[in-house]
């Protein structure tokens, strides 16, 4: 059957071939049914006419209607052309200049193209409507190449409503799709194929969300009958996109954890009271919430699968701990994947601690473990003797195997892939409990698009008495204070961090730069007075862990390093983070770094070093770190300053989902009113089966919904 809407653009009357390859390679538009869907990001207010004496040459647009008074071709270097009291040839006329008066005030038009037809139409003393852009020139007001139209009667009609302005290119204007063909080509679109445009919405969920039909949507998207009509339809295309994104995602989940049996993780034991009456301080509130919604999971009968998201400090470990100690006593193991063997060490160190009370055994397995260990850490967890192992990427090879792996836990996120996760997966007979944690301040609005198939949970308050970290900005050339400043802390007992920007084209001269740093601190910071170690991604895992270790022990006051230790590092004593070369970074990775400090009882403070090369851009950013600490604050401005595809930490190029019309960044609100209501319908009707959602599945069966790519997810 001919369809309209999947017609090639080539076929749209006023397109053809030329065009055709035009819109393809500048918009990506292939069929009518894309060209519909490419919206105006603006419109023009055409319902107003303006008098010429309140247009000031500021105002982007403006409409006005008057009388001709006078019309002049003008020739070469503007020599007023008349060849025996009449007009010189038109071809030999350059410009066409014409007086317009509308009582209040005159203005000229100017045409350098379309001579001939302008100046027999624009006769003097005949009215007409010009719109355009107005701009002064030599003190007067004039519009070069004005839309000309016949006057408006009684100062409105028809045309006096809102004109979309829609993305263009270049290229796009000199194939001769300017504004004016674009909104004639969304015309012919819609005529063609308004009558076949199916609603995609059931009629209940039009009425419980107040939403415009789709066909009223799409015609005044393009052709506002009225600025009410406009809001009602980018409202009702914006909810469209958002909720069938949730419900896509949501959908995928329902299956999946309906599906999945978990292991019962019912009852609070004797290792979990253990713990939990041994801790040396009270749990926040959002970490007494957070182990709530865990253990609601665990003990549901269905697989969990959640993301636990924390600022930097917020108490991540401890929760960790404490959903592990879950599964002990309902007689499963759990264990703790870490990014790097550093943090790996880290944890089991901390973990040991808090486990002494519980008498659980605990284990740290990583790719430097000896033979011997190894062998005793195999078979600790084939007979279940170990009840928690700690450790890095060695756990999901396939060598080690679990008596029954309740739980596992992957620590920062974003450096472990989907792939891996299903690899821990196959570790049991039913797949344990997974809990995701990251600190990688994500927003909300993009946690719930890129982990729609994880429930997410948020640690939203840090223990008390932690003091926010100071933050200042400073030139490089003023580096003298900041090396004060350091012999001052240092003096105090307190220990620096002084952390290097890493650039991926030049590893080398990334180097270099390390080094050079490295050395002018030494030559500040002499031996024996002062230790100063130096850490970066070119050293030995051996060499780098004793110079972290050195650090970490109090034995070197300074630690010179590149981006390695932007992970989870604990030193409470360091109590200055210098960053150098602070404008190359983004605004995430500089919370994390600055997460570093501040996690003592005193006073910290994060010195952002930055040198004449800062962009404007960059200086906002290192602004906006001076003044706020809260890393989702950040994490927000960052998507709104970059965009969400560009986000830091979740190293995606681009959305995994195109997006028409909604926006991440700045339709937050309705993308969590979609969500929940994407929850509701899926609460009704799981599978979609129900005739009248029959609608809801044929759009996500077109596909437009799908991840396209998981792996530009985590
Ligand atoms: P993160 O979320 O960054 O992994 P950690 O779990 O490492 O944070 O905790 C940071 C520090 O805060 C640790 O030294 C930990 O012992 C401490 N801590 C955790 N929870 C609390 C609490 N409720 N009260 C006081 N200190 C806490
Ligand atoms: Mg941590």
């Amino acid at each position: 059957m001919a369809s309209a809407l999947n017609s090639e653009i080539q076929f749209l009357s006023g397109v053809g071939p030329k065009r055709a390859a035009l819109l393809r390679s500048e918009l990506g538009v292939e069929t009518f049914s894309d060209l519909l869907h490419i919206y105006p990001f603006r419109y023009i207010d055409r319902s107003r006419i303006y008098r010429i004496a309140e247009i000031s040459g500021e105002q982007a647009y403006v409409q006005v209607q008057g009388v001709i008074a006078s019309r002049t071709l003008l020739g070469p270097k503007g020599s007023i052309a008349t060849a025996g009291g009449g007009p010189i040839p038109f071809n030999a006329a350059k410009r066409l200049s014409v007086i317009v008066n509308d009582g209040s005030g005159e203005m000229e038009m100017v045409f350098f193209k379309g001579i001939k037809w302008n100046y027999e139409r624009l006769a003097p003393g005949k009215e007409f409507l010009f719109f355009g852009k107005p701009s002064a020139f030599n003190g007067k007001l004039n519009i070069v190449h004005p839309e000309v139209d016949t006057p408006m009667v009684g100062g409105s009609d028809a045309r006096g409503t809102l004109t979309g302005v829609y993305p263009s290119t270049e290229k796009l204007k000199n194939g001769g799709i300017t504004g004016k063909v674009m909104c004639k080509l969304q015309s012919a679109a819609l005529a063609m194929c308004l009558p076949e445009i199916k609603e995609s919405l059931p009629d209940y969920i039009l009425m419980e969300n107040a939403l415009v039909p789709l066909t009223y949507a799409l015609r005044n998207i393009h052709f506002p009958s009225d600025q009410y009509a406009l809001e009602k339809s980018v409202r009702r295309l914006k909810f469209e996109e958002l909720f069938f994104m949730q419900l896509s995602l949501l959908k995928q989940k329902y299956v999946h954890s309906r599906g999945t049996v978990g292991i019962p993780i019912t009852k609070v034991g004797a290792a979990f009271n253990a713990c939990y009456n041994a801790l040396p301080y009270e749990l926040t509130g959002a970490q007494k919430r957070v182990i709530r919604e865990i253990h609601n999971d665990m003990k549901s009968g269905h697989q969990m699968n959640r993301l636990l998201q924390g600022d930097v400090g917020s108490g991540k470990t401890m929760v960790a701990v404490l959903s592990a100690l879950l599964a002990v006593d309902n007689g499963c193991q759990a264990c703790m994947m870490a990014p790097t063997e550093v943090l790996a060490q880290q944890h089991f160190a901390n973990i040991s601690r808090y486990l002494s009370p519980t008498g659980v055994r605990c284990a740290l397995l990583t790719g430097s473990s000896t033979q011997k260990e190894r062998r005793e850490i195999h078979a600790g967890l084939e007979d279940g003797s170990i009840g928690l192992i700690v450790g890095t990427h060695a756990l999901i090879e396939d060598n080690v195997i679990f008596r029954n792996l309740g739980l596992a836990i992957i620590d920062e996120q974003h450096r472990f892939g989907v792939d891996q996760r299903a690899r821990l997966w196959a570790k049991n007979s039913i797949p344990p409990h997974v809990l995701v944690m990251t600190a990688t301040p994500i927003p909300r609005t993009l946690a719930m698009t890129l982990y729609g198939d994880l429930d997410v949970s948020v640690i939203d308050e840090l223990p008390p008495g932690r003091k926010p970290v100071r933050t200042t900005m400073i030139s490089d050339a003023k580096k003298g204070a900041v090396y004060n400043f350091m012999r001052k802390q240092i003096e105090l007992g307190r220990q620096v961090f002084v952390v290097y920007p890493l650039i991926f084209e030049s590893e080398k001269m990334d180097l270099n730069n390390l080094e050079m740093g490295y050395e002018e601190i030494i030559r500040r910071f002499p031996d024996p007075e002062y230790k100063v170690a130096i850490v970066h991604g070119q050293q030995t895992s051996e060499v780098k862990n004793l110079n972290m270790a050195a650090f970490a022990a109090g034995r070197a006051q300074i630690l010179v390093s590149t981006t390695v230790i932007e992970v989870g590092v604990d030193v409470p004593n360091a109590s200055v983070m210098v960053i150098e070369s602070a404008q190359r970074f983004g605004l995430s990775q500089l919370h994390q770094l600055r997460g570093r400090v501040g996690r003592g009882a005193d006073e910290s403070y994060c010195i952002l070093v930055h040198d004449f090369k800062t962009s404007a851009e960059a200086r906002k950013r290192l602004e906006l770190m001076c003044a706020t600490n809260d890393g989702f604050e950040i994490a927000e401005e960052d998507m709104k300053m970059r965009g969400p595809g560009d986000l830091e930490g979740t190293q995606q190029s681009g959305l995994p989902i195109k997006l028409s019309i909604a926006s991440l960044a700045r339709d937050g609100i309705m993308l969590n009113e979609t969500r929940a209501y994407a929850d509701k319908v899926l609460d009704a009707d799981p599978t979609l089966s129900l005739p009248v959602n029959a609608p809801l599945l044929a759009e996500l069966r077109k596909g437009k919904y799908d991840i396209k790519d998981y792996s530009k997810i985590s």
